[in-house]
């Protein structure tokens, strides 16, 4: 991933999608993405700083500020970028600028080819997954925690941009994004047998702990690589550029906003997707 900093917030972009163009310029380029972190935001704890998300009890007047702040780098507002009810699922919608400043019902992914469309979804530890099809100009932007990857959320949008706008999964650009990783994802016997019953060489999504027990930790039970297991989804249904952020949410609280590391008390941090013109 590489670190960026614009109008005092810090983001992270993915090494292998194209970023055309300057920001704030839409129409000057063909592609825009961003993570955003926790970081220039106008939030107080739990949901310091850069919380993008009304789902948690956060100030509204607040996310509404923190979205202009951060969609604003891209000329947009929650009024012109299109959201996702996420609700860990594999259902994918596509959509349209018509989907402006509406909420996706039930969907997990979005995908589009409809260019100035901007995609976005909120995270704390569940996994980011953008896709890009460089031949046909089209992205899609998924939401996947341990239920989303067992229901192979990631498959689901790969297939869902063949049958949409015929794209070759060899040709799309994967990025996975910042999330709990195999450090800190202490799981129990009910992810345990999701796990098992879906990936047939499951035994090596799960490592030992390793080093000083987390203070967040249950237990001592073992821990599921579950960036691991989306890049073996995206791989499954044909995809073979696929760039790991490496990010650990839980891991890096000071960057991040994670549910597990922080108890359900926190927010959520921002992703945005863009498809110029
Ligand atoms: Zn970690």
């Amino acid at each position: 991933m590489l670190s960026d900093h614009q109008n005092g917030i810090p983001l992270f972009r993915f090494e292998s999608l194209p970023e055309n163009g300057s920001l704030g310029k839409l129409r000057a380029g063909r592609l825009h993405h961003a993570i955003f972190t926790r970081q220039g935001g106008t939030s107080a704890a739990p949901f310091d700083t850069l919380n993008l998300s009304v789902s948690v009890p956060d100030e509204k007047e607040r996310v509404y500020a923190n979205r202009r702040r951060a969609y604003g780098m891209y000329g947009r507002d929650t009024d012109t970028v299109v959201h996702a009810h996420l609700v860990h699922g594999n259902d994918v919608a596509q959509v349209t600028q018509a989907n402006n400043g509406t909420w996706m019902p039930r969907v997990d992914g979005i995908i589009t080819n409809e260019p100035g469309c901007a995609l976005t979804m909120n995270f704390a530890d569940c996994t980011p997954i953008f896709l890009y099809d460089p031949a046909h100009h089209a992205i899609g932007l998924g939401h996947a925690g341990w239920q989303g990857t067992v229901k192979d959320l990631p498959g689901s949008m790969v297939r869902a941009m063949v049958q949409a706008f015929d794209s070759d999964p060899a040709q799309l650009l994967a990025g996975i994004g910042p999330c709990i990783g195999p450090c800190c994802y202490e799981v129990g016997e009910l992810v345990i047998t999701a796990v098992h019953e879906t990936f047939p060489d499951a035994d090596d999504l799960f490592v030992a702990p390793v080093g000083e027990k987390r203070p967040f930790s249950q237990g001592n039970g073992p821990h599921f690589d579950m960036p691991e297991a989306n890049r073996r989804n995206l791989a499954n249904a044909g995809v073979q550029q696929i760039e790991l952020s490496g990010l650990c949410t839980a891991c890096r609280t000071d960057l991040f906003f994670s549910h597990r590391a922080e108890r359900g008390r926190t927010g959520r941090f921002g992703t945005i997707f863009v498809l110029g013109e």
